[in-house]
């Protein structure tokens, strides 16, 4: 039996180097062995042209009892946020998990290119934005599953099962604790008012993230109303948007500006960063929990989805699953400082050092539904 997939993965890693691949079984020997074949066969002249065959032997070798059970998976999360999880899922269901990370761009770009022929079964991103994305470019199918359905919460799920969160990221504001006091804090709007002229340093606006935040301002207020808040938080920046949101929290400890928007995670891996000038930055910041009394902290996600042409459904479901289970959802919050999305499960003892919080309630797909709309809202706002 040809095994199509092993051949995927091999081919991948001879060929692109954009991508990196693993294979958490052990597939180290026909890998350098397709990729290298002159390493085994000094003198063969033209080994391309073999490659097919290569790989066709390479299959037969290791099917079906090697990879008779396996999950394609494309990761738009990095390899060390994901894999040890992985290889527990494999550990525990012996299904063997072929692993292929790139930017979200890239990938999505990819499973669109692939269509039919894609080997992926498993997409998986953040931010609800991307994972709608994805639904839009019908990369993705929907699926069903009681245990989906008892451990994500309806808001953080597609509402028609073409993906699911895995985790929760917030977006508070956070504040230089030494020129701030949280008694002057209050909403994202209040951030617009000239008071906070100078003060304020975001990221910009082709963060996902922004864009994510925009969308949720659009749902609850209005485009008009978004608009104008927007266009006063960017009167209020201190300098033009540039780096990514631990930069942002990095400039409120130096003083260049006196709050930020970022979320969590990012200033859980300063707080527990072997960099003693991360963890001396993160000391310098504190979180406030934004509009308390109204419409709630925003909140995304990362999750994943099931690809439209996947093979191994029943797999990809598996690995799902898995990922929405304690143990996974526990390696979420303890490992990369993400809120589970679980409700049941606590969050890590750094989340809980920042206090609880009210959550947004709307259901994370409509940032996806109004991205489009929020990324010119934020360019009519001239936030760059
Ligand atoms: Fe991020």
């Amino acid at each position: 039996m040809f095994d199509q997939s092993g051949c995927w993965a091999i081919l991948y890693s001879a060929n692109e180097n954009n991508y990196h691949l693993t294979n958490n079984r052990a597939q180290m020997k026909f890998s350098t062995f397709i990729a290298f074949p002159e390493m085994f066969m000094p003198k063969l002249s033209k080994p391309h042209v073999l490659l097919p065959v290569l790989c066709l032997l390479a299959g037969l070798l290791t099917s079906p009892l090697l990879a008779a059970e396996e999950v394609n998976v494309y990761s738009a999360r990095k390899e060390d946020l994901i894999k040890p999880l992985l290889d527990d899922f494999s550990k525990q269901t012996g299904i063997s998990v072929n692993l292929v990370t790139g930017k979200e761009e890239a990938l999505l770009q990819r499973l669109q290119s692939e269509g039919a022929n894609t080997p992926a079964d498993v997409l998986l991103t953040s931010d609800a934005g991307r994972l709608a994305a994805a639904r839009q470019a019908g990369v993705l199918q929907a699926v069903q599953s009681a245990a989906l359905a008892k451990h994500i919460p309806a808001a953080y799920r597609d509402p028609e099962g073409y993906w699911y969160g895995l985790s929760v990221r917030a977006r508070p504001i956070i504040y230089a604790k030494d020129r701030v006091k949280s008694a002057q804090l209050s909403t994202y709007e209040d951030l617009a008012v000239p008071q906070w002229r100078d003060k304020i340093c975001v990221r910009s606006s082709d963060s996902i993230y922004n864009q994510s935040l925009v969308a949720g301002m659009i749902a609850h207020h209005g485009e008009a109303k978004t608009e104008a808040w927007a266009k006063g938080l960017v009167a209020n920046f201190a300098r033009p948007p540039k780096g990514g949101d631990r930069d942002q929290i990095k400039a409120v400890a130096a003083g260049e500006c006196d709050v930020t928007l970022a979320n969590t995670y990012y200033l859980g891996g300063m707080v527990n960063s072997p960099d003693p000038a991360e963890q001396a930055a993160a000391a310098k910041v504190a979180v406030f929990w934004p509009d308390a009394k109204t419409t709630g902290v925003h909140v995304n996600v990362s999750g994943a989805g099931v690809t439209a042409h996947t093979h191994n459904r029943d797999n990809a479901l598996k690995l799902l699953e898995f990922l929405a289970s304690d143990l996974a959802q526990r390696w979420y919050a303890d490992v990369n400082n993400e809120y589970p999305v679980n409700p049941a499960i606590p969050p890590s003892a750094t989340l809980e050092s920042w206090g609880t919080f009210k959550a947004d309630t709307l259901n994370v797909a409509k940032l996806g539904e109004l991205n489009a709309a929020a990324v010119r809202l934020m360019d009519r706002a001239g936030w760059k």
